[in-house]
């Protein structure tokens, strides 16, 4: 392995693969959606429970490489109890930051946790494990569940 892969693979990224937060069936979600990434094989089943604006309660679950799992968890860890729009912000960041030239300045304090996946700038075939969480995010957003 490289030293720029061992970098990319760090403890964090392998730790949340082991234990992922947030990885459970939701008992009442209001939004759920599934996201696939053909080119790794990545699977993921979001579900989230919004009261109001607000993310009250968001769970995973799906299989795939260390990148996309640790992704989901982190990523379901930083939207937890935010609003939809605080959200959106963090996606904007997180996208700027895994697609932006190396020498890009990132708001690594917005990041927080997040900015561990810098490193998947330097590998473009990750950029869709380290993404496919959000974008299934945007996806439930978008996709109510209906009530009847
Ligand atoms: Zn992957």
């Amino acid at each position: 392995m490289s030293e720029e892969l061992r970098e990319l693979y760090q403890q964090v990224i392998l730790d949340h693969n082991r234990h992922p937060n947030n990885y459970k069936q939701l008992p009442c979600p209001t939004h759920t959606a599934e996201g696939y990434n053909p080119l790794c094989g990545d699977r993921i089943v979001l579900a989230m429970a919004l009261c109001g604006d607000i993310i009250k309660e968001i769970g995973f679950q799906g299989s795939g490489c260390a990148i996309s799992k640790a992704s989901a968890s982190i990523m379901t860890s930083a939207v937890n109890g935010k609003t939809v729009g605080e959200a959106n912000i963090l996606f904007q960041k997180f996208q700027t930051m895994i697609t932006s030239d190396l020498g890009t300045r990132l708001d690594r304090v917005a990041l927080g946790k997040l900015a561990i996946f810098a490193g998947v700038r330097e590998f473009p075939s990750r950029v869709k494990c380290a993404s496919l969480a959000w974008h299934t995010l945007l996806s439930a957003l978008n996709e109510p569940v209906s009530t009847q």
